[in-house]
């Protein structure tokens, strides 16, 4: 796997614009698979198992589903869509006040001045603001304005992966005859004899389904891993250790989500202004004494 990471990051480096025509497709291509497969098979083949196709709990389901595929691709669409490019400033803002020059850095590649926690992208050929990481699975880098977007995509991706790993424990507790054909009743060895009943197609594809929920389940969670010190110290993921801007938990959920915070958890059309336009970024007080003292601020 790190072989792999290795591989894409070497050719991202040095022919990003062949990287950025093929992996973009593939990876977007593959959400979307992801998202139609798992909840085609999910509420039209598992649910059906485990709850009455014509109760409560069905219908229920269904709209929580909508629910989470809404939100899994709204927030993708809107964090491809919305631009954390120096360049789509408003044009006096694209070059400092005489005041806050010296925070500001020179971009080599840009060619001119860019704002703190600016960094140049060779995938999007551009300097972003707060820039965190390219994400190659909403095909754009991800920073300051479509942080938040990024942020619920990867929660709603959990959260739809892990509910269908959930149904399909559900249906391992409560259908016996589907027990039978999970390999984890096998592995447990619950009927006394190591693959000796149960086994047919529909198991091995059952099967395979599980594992590559699970897969589909992890990849997210992991994404997360790295957002959560990103969102509590307010860094990025390429400066975790940078702690000038840490104002706090609620500060900093405030500056990545906007001034309606978790209410953004609902829906990507929820309305959030951001703080301030990326271009000032409020300091610790001691480290920005320390910055001063060094002349090294960002
Ligand atoms: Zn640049
Ligand atoms: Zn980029």
């Amino acid at each position: 796997m790190c072989f792999i990471v290795v591989g894409c990051k070497y050719i991202a480096r040095v022919y990003p614009r062949q990287f950025r025509l093929t992996a973009h497709p593939i990876a977007v291509g593959l959400v979307l698979a992801g998202i139609a497969f798992f909840t085609t098979v999910e509420m039209f083949y598992v649910v059906p198992m485990i709850f009455d196709p014509d109760g409560l709990m069905y219908k229920l389901t269904w709209l929580l589903a909508i629910f989470i595929v809404y939100n899994i691709l709204g927030n993708m669409l809107a964090c491809h869509r919305t631009s954390s490019s120096v360049a789509n400033l408003p044009k006096d803002r694209q070059i400092p006040a005489p005041e806050e020059e010296h925070l500001w850095h020179h971009c080599d590649y840009c060619q001119m001045l860019v704002p703190p926690r600016s960094w140049h992208c060779k995938l999007c050929n551009c300097c972003i603001l707060r820039r965190d990481h390219h994400c190659v699975f909403t095909a754009t880098c991800i920073g300051h304005n479509n942080y938040r977007y990024f942020f619920w995509f990867t929660v709603y991706l959990i959260i739809g992966t892990g509910l269908a790993m959930a149904s399909h424990m559900l249906l391992f507790v409560i259908n016996e005859d589907m027990r039978r054909m999970y390999l984890l009743f096998h592995f447990l060895n619950l009927n006394g004899q190591f693959f000796q009943s149960g086994f047919d197609h529909l198991s091995i594809v059952l099967n395979l389904i599980f594992v590559l929920n699970v897969y589909a389940f992890i990849f997210p969670l992991m994404m997360l891993a790295y957002q959560l010190p990103t969102l509590y110290l307010n860094t990025t993921f390429y400066t975790r250790r940078d702690g000038r801007y840490d104002l706090g938990i609620r500060e900093n959920f405030k500056s990545l989500m906007g001034k309606r915070g978790l209410w953004t958890f609902f829906s990507p059309t929820i309305k959030s202004p951001l703080l301030q336009d990326g271009t000032k970024w409020e300091q610790k007080l001691s480290t920005v004494c320390n910055c001063y003292m060094s002349k090294n601020v960002i």
